[in-house]
């Protein structure tokens, strides 16, 4: 381990064991640990009760329990809500220092067994590498990888604000989590933890734009979690016009990894579809759609458009009900997920903008000037999973990663 101070919300159980060892204190202080933070939602190392006030000491001397900023909420009418966090860290940039600042929403809707489900989408990254022309992050500047207390605090920051428990989490904020692998299962391990959340992988889902070699890692590796995919065109060149990732990673490729997943693991595939009327909902797009869902284990579920971006606009209620009708008469599961949180800037990026630009309009601009500038050609994050990916974000790493920020275009 290094030396400086270490963040103990963000080791996992084996890394406490390690750190406590190394204080020369004994093995099971380090469960206790793990289990003040991840199961009791402790916020400071005075909540460490069961520590001694000399163990609590040496602990402050050495360690950390660094904590997000919320800086601020909003609602939507029926009953998201969106969270804008900031990273108590700084990260070294062309004009100066800034925060990594990303964004979680709370998402209520009705469970198919009447609970309800308490959803949280969470971010991985403070804005993303790819460029998907539906999604507002890519015109956000990249500040790098979330590290895994980081991701973890999102979520706890939000029920200790709501006093309620999550049911789900869902990893389809802001980033692509496969670029940020390592800390991205970390996070989901340690929520899945029996000493910590305990909650069931199956109400965890991970969800990529595609990034192939990623998908096959977390085959081999059996993670347990929910696997989805955005795939949003049934057709490999149209794809690529809407997600850059195409151009690395083709339909094809992608395609025979969701096969692999479906017979390997024997789980169903999530697709994701955000439905964008004169661009992916035509009569060959659903053609083409089903003929790809009828060979695969998988389900669908469809997003209606929900911004006005590049001119383009939200289907209406018909044309969302022909389409989900049209697969469900081939016999594809596919489910109609709304648009949650319309009102407060739901779409992907778009809060965390916002509060950029209010924030700082002039380093915005500034921001989004650099990141223009240093647009990097197509690829992904130079921590993509492909190499190395899941590296922690240390300042030299999103310095690197910075470099490598493209400009985005679109937003959804
Ligand atoms: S939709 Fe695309 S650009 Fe937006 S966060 Fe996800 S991967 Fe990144």
């Amino acid at each position: 381990m290094n030396k400086g101070p270490i963040a103990l919300n963000d080791c996992d159980l084996p890394q406490l064991e390690e750190l406590f060892q190394e204080l020369g204190e004994k093995r099971f202080r380090a469960k206790q640990a793990f289990r003040r933070i991840h199961m009791h939602g402790a916020r400071s190392l005075d909540d460490f009760t069961e520590f001694s006030l000399a163990l609590r000491d040496k602990l402050k001397a050495k360690e950390a329990l660094p904590l997000l900023n919320c800086t601020e909420s909003s609602v939507s009418s029926n009953g998201t809500e969106k969270y804008i966090f900031e990273s108590p860290e700084e990260v070294p940039g062309r004009d100066g220092v800034r925060k990594r600042i990303f964004e979680a929403v709370w998402i209520v809707s009705n469970g198919k067994d009447e609970r309800t489900r308490k959803t949280l989408c969470i971010s991985s990254q403070a804005g993303c590498t790819l460029n998907c022309t539906f999604c507002a992050t890519g015109t956000l500047p990249f500040i790098g990888n979330l590290r895994t207390y980081e991701i973890l605090d999102q979520i706890y920051q939000i029920q200790n604000l709501r006093q309620e428990r999550i049911t789900n989490v869902v990893f389809m904020g802001m980033g692509e989590p496969f670029h940020n692998y390592d800390n991205v299962i970390r996070a989901a391990r340690i929520l899945n933890h029996p000493d910590g959340m305990h909650l069931s992988a199956r109400h965890i889902t991970i969800s990529t734009a595609g990034v192939v070699p990623a998908i096959h890692r977390f085959i081999d590796e059996r993670q347990p979690f929910n696997l989805a995919i955005s795939l949003n065109h049934p057709d490999p060149e149209k794809r690529k016009a809407l997600m850059d990732v195409t151009e690395k990673h083709s339909l094809s490729e992608l395609l025979a990894a969701a096969k692999r997943y479906g017979k390997e693991l024997n789980r169903r595939i999530t697709f994701e579809y955000i439905m964008i009327p004169d661009q992916n909902m035509s009569d060959q797009d659903l053609n083409k759609l089903i003929s790809i869902a009828r060979h695969l284990k998988c389900k669908i579920n469809l997003i209606p458009l929900n911004t006005t971006l590049h001119g383009w606009r939200a289907p209406t209620a018909q044309e969302i009900t022909g389409f989900q009708t049209a697969l469900r008469n081939e016999g594809i599961l596919a489910f109609n997920r709304g648009s949650p949180g319309k009102d407060v800037d739901g779409a992907c990026g778009m809060l965390a903008l916002k509060s950029l630009k209010a924030r700082s309009e002039t380093d915005s601009k500034k921001e989004l000037l650099y990141a223009g500038h240093n647009a990097a050609p197509t690829g992904e994050s130079p921590e993509g999973a492909e190499g190395s990916a899941g590296k922690n974000t240390s300042p030299a790493a999103e310095a690197a990663a910075m470099r490598n920020q493209r400009s985005g275009t679109g937003g959804l």
